[in-house]
């Protein structure tokens, strides 16, 4: 059986992407999945929020996109059971740059996803804050896009852009294509503004938007500077019981 490839997408930065990559990863894996999460993002933030010192890698994302390098190859076991990195170092920019020119440009990650196989059932793919080639090469790659939303006034902004690269990823080539799911990131539940934000998502993403929110929280923000998933770092935080929450949420959804 092959694996379930998700993306975790918005082209803004600092919208909670990779805390909710890590964290989603670690509850999956938690929860008896065998889960690769995948930095694809230059800035490696998944990779050194699980722990990974990026100094001296021998494998990293880059040999699996531009050299075929099967991802099992470059996969490092992190400290948790069933939760697996491919590991991303700054030079991914430059490897983007050089891709640009190269053969199959767009599918470079589709074809070393398509190699996992039975290695692991889930998959989720970090992408950078932007539309880049990178981001393309994730969204060609993958089954669902996870949308993870920043909980403030001009939240729905740029998602126009992001919506329509989906649209012509599904005319090209990857037809199945599907949004999974929209999640409200950093909300203030002390304000009104969350909540209209929330019903604005709602609004336009009826059946997408995620019941479960991820509430600001200073564990979140805490724990990739030691390494670890919040659920190992307090696994009593809000932030923590918010994010195993998503994950049986997303989980009934596959
Ligand atoms: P992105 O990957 O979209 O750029 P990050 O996940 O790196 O976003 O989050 C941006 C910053 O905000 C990081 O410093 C992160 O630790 C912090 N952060 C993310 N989510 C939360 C949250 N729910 N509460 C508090 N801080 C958060
Ligand atoms: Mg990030």
């Amino acid at each position: 059986m092959s694996a379930t490839v998700i993306a975790i997408t918005n082209q803004k930065g600092g919208v909670g992407k990779t805390t909710t990559a890590v964290n989603l990863a670690f509850y999956l894996a938690k929860a008896n999945k065998r889960v690769l999460l995948i930095d694809f993002d230059p800035q490696g933030n998944a990779t050194s929020g699980l722990g990974v010192n990026k100094q001296n890698l021998e494998k990293t994302v880059i040999d699996c996109i531009a050299d075929d390098l099967p991802l099992s190859q470059a996969a490092l076991p992190s400290r948790h059971k069933n939760l697996f990195i491919v590991p991303a170092v700054s030079h991914l920019a430059n490897t983007e740059v050089e891709l640009a020119r190269a053969e199959k440009r767009f599918s470079r990650l589709k074809m070393a996803v398509e190699k996992i196989n039975g290695d692991y059932d889930l998959v989720l793919i970090d992408c950078p804050p932007s539309l880049s080639l990178l981001t393309v090469n994730g969204l060609i790659a993958s089954n669902y896009v996870l949308l993870p939303v920043q909980a403030e006034f001009y939240a729905l902004e740029g998602l126009g852009q992001l919506l329509e690269t989906m649209q012509l990823v599904r005319k090209g080539l990857n037809p199945t294509l599907e949004l999974l799911g929209v999640v409200l990131t950093m909300l203030d539940t002390r304000t009104s503004l969350g909540r209209q934000v929330y019903d604005e998502i709602k609004r336009h993403f009826p059946k997408k938007i995620f019941e479960t929110t991820i509430p600001r929280n200073v564990r979140l923000a805490e724990a990739p500077s030691h390494g670890l998933p919040v659920g190992a770092y307090d696994r009593w935080s809000k932030g923590a019981r918010a994010y195993k929450a998503l994950a049986k949420e997303l989980a009934g959804r596959l």
